[in-house]
């Protein structure tokens, strides 16, 4: 094995490589890098099909291999089972925190009744949202290898600044799975305000506001940084707003005015046709006043239609004015008061000098913030761009394309993390992920490596079995998923949990991680108030070499892990379900027929015939059938508690 140096400070490999940033969005992704001589950040546009790749992934019905980007996108209305999109929304959660949007997608979203992540099955296959993420990236890395003529095998991903544990969790682990070693997790609106050369400076303080409007989704973050430290003061807007709103009112609009046909509605290659046209207009209006096009229905016959820019934005106008609401709300919520303080210290100075002048009237939040930045696709509109200046009170910053600002900002992170930037300061950072132990031996990351200490973090867990008193914390360091491959650091057990259903106690497990690198672990049931902690020194007894001889472990088996971690969290949900299942069955006997029992029965059988084999979408087959059989039953009955105890992230 090739030997590298690991700096300690970054907890990074020190080699003369890229380390690309990369810009993994809702609707739209990106990969950039620092060139090496120009030292400038560049978006990475491989043979000549643009920057953009968009984040949708489709499965052939005759192929193994996904489809990945524009091609993809075809298929979003002529094979929607077969084409996911929008899998972002999905990372880290489960089915219950997705609520109805999950019915709102066009292709499939297994409900498995529980706590657990979300999966999406196609045919007979199920992937999870993290190894559809992993295909853009992926694609992503590919198309860097290709343009740079280089390997690539680090980055820097972003996410919005409000993801969390679990979904940047995700994050990290769909770059791993695409075979990249993620240095470290940036928020995206850091990432745009790095890419405007703001925080590169430590001696510099500023606030600035950044505002995200992307395809589908508004993000607004006012920032805080100060010694190169980025803080998020407020995040706010609407995770259902964006881009394809606006094409969607200019297609509605169009449907009434134009007296389409009904197929416009109906017809899948129809719609593909009325709603490309919509973007069109709504891109082209974005430098132009008029628009005009025809659509042709199945008949042949052509409609043509026309938009004004007076007339888009007259149709825009609500949706730009609830970002605007949500602006309103995120500067409430910044409450920035160190910009009060200066305020005041101004009219003081005002008095000095004898001036008579009153200060400005600042109803608007704009003399508190350095800049206003413009991210996102859909701040090219003029009254996007417009509404955000008004309401600040000054001019935004869009110099920058808005496509692309966030991919250049991470790989500009990246190239700080990789040391080319001496004049950064760079914050001591965990070498190695600190996680518990949970159900099945896998390893439950709690302070991820590379995160800036002092820090702490925490996560809520519950237990796996009925009248359970005793939770045992096993505290571990390492890059692997099963917890047989990293190294121990402690154990304790938590003792007097009050007996309850399995599921229901809630234990929360915080780490508090100082300065010196001492790993205060805490846990608590917070129904009984019941408590213990210990003291560890992770770093204790740990080499360098060692370090680094993990890191190279953990990348050498990246896919593996990922395999075997997919396939033992698929096993103790399913043993989970069979355990509720006969549970349920046990209990209800009475309001159920004959039929439905013995057809349980088989498909128990199924699944427990499928447990027995070492493969993963077997068993997920069959627990989806066996969930779509006895749901109907289950709601019948409506045992709530049943439920209940079916939810939650268990430890042994
Ligand atoms: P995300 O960050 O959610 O992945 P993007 O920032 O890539 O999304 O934004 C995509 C959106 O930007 C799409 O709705 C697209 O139609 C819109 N967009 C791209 N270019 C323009 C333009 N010139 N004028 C208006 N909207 C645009
Ligand atoms: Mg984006």
């Amino acid at each position: 094995m090739a030997t590298v140096a690991i700096n300690l400070a970054t907890g990074t490999f020190q080699q003369e490589e890229i380390i690309v940033g990369i810009d993994l969005g809702t609707t739209n992704s990106l990969v950039a890098y620092v060139h090496p001589d120009s030292r400038q950040p560049v978006a990475i546009n491989d043979q000549g099909r643009g920057s953009i790749v968009p984040s949708v992934v489709h499965f052939p019905a005759d192929g193994i291999d996904p489809v990945v980007g524009n091609e993809a996108r075809e298929f979003l209305l002529t094979d929607p089972q077969r084409t996911i999109y929008s899998m972002k929304r999905l990372l880290g959660k489960s089915y219950r925190d997705l609520g109805l949007h999950a019915t709102q997608l066009g292709y499939k979203v297994i409900d498995d009744n529980s706590e657990g992540l979300v999966k999406i099955r196609v045919d007979d296959r199920f992937f999870s949202p993290i190894e559809l993420s992993a295909d853009i990236l992926k694609e992503l890395r590919a198309r860097a290898e290709h343009a740079l003529k280089t390997p690539v095998n680090r980055a820097v991903i972003t996410v919005p600044a409000y993801f969390n544990d679990s979904q940047r969790q995700a994050t990290r682990d769909a770059g791993r799975l695409a075979g990249l070693e993620v240095l470290r997790i940036v928020n995206e609106p850091t990432a745009a305000a790095l890419a405007y050369g703001i925080g590169l400076d430590p001696s510099e303080e500023k606030t600035v506001a950044v505002y995200d409007l992307g395809g589908g989704t508004f993000d607004i973050s006012i920032l805080r940084i100060q010694q190169g430290i980025f803080e998020v003061l407020s995040t706010n807007g609407d995770t259902y707003l964006g881009g394809d709103d606006f094409d969607r009112v200019v297609t509605e609009h169009w449907s009434t005015i134009f007296q389409l046909p009904a197929s416009f509605q109906t017809n899948p290659h129809l719609q593909q046709q009325l709603r490309l046209a919509a973007e069109m207009a709504k891109k082209y209006l974005s430098q132009h006043d008029d628009f005009t096009t025809q659509l042709t229905d199945e008949a042949g016959q052509n409609t043509t239609v026309t938009l004004t820019r007076a007339q888009f934005n007259d149709l825009i106008r609500p949706l730009v004015d609830r970002t605007i609401a949500a602006c309103r709300q995120a500067v409430q919520d910044a409450k920035l008061e160190g910009f009060e303080g200066k305020r005041r210290q101004g009219q003081e100075d005002n008095e000095k000098v004898g001036s008579h002048t009153p200060s400005p009237p600042s109803l608007l939040p704009s003399s508190r913030l350095d800049a206003v930045l413009l991210v996102g696709g859909s701040t090219r509109v003029p009254l996007v761009y417009d509404a955000v200046s008004e309401f600040f009170g000054q001019p935004a910053n869009n110099s920058l394309n808005p496509d692309e600002v966030v991919a250049l900002g991470a790989a500009i992170q990246a190239d700080i993390l990789a040391g080319n930037r001496r004049d950064v300061l760079l914050l001591d950072v965990t070498p190695l992920t600190l996680g518990i132990e949970t159900l099945g031996g896998l390893l439950d990351p709690i302070i991820p490596r590379n995160s800036k200490i002092p820090t702490k973090a925490g996560r809520q867990y519950t237990t796996s079995v009925d009248g359970q008193v005793n939770l045992k914390i096993a505290v571990y360091q390492g890059e692997r998923d099963l917890v047989s491959q990293n190294r121990k650091l402690g154990e304790f057990v938590l003792t007097g949990i009050p007996a309850m259903p399995a599921g229901l106690p809630k234990v929360d497990v915080n780490f508090l991680l100082n300065a010196d690198g001492i790993l205060q672990v805490e846990a608590i049931e917070l129904r009984s108030n019941t408590r213990q902690q210990v003291e560890i020194k992770p770093q204790y007894g740990l080499t360098d070499e060692q370090v680094e001889q993990m890191l190279m472990d953990s990348l050498m088996n990246a896919k593996e892990d990922v395999a075997a971690r997919l396939l033992i969290e698929a096993r103790t949900a399913a043993e989970q379900l069979l355990y509720q299942v006969s549970n349920f069955t046990r209990k209800n006997r009475e309001h159920l027929t004959e039929n439905e029992l013995t057809a349980t029965e088989a498909q128990v059988e199924a699944l427990r015939t499928a447990l027995t084999g070492t493969e993963r979408d077997p068993i997920l087959k069959a627990m989806d059938e066996l969930e779509e059989l006895t749901r109907p039953y289950a709601e019948r009955v409506m045992n709530i508690s049943i439920q209940q105890a079916m939810a939650g992230k268990k430890i042994e």
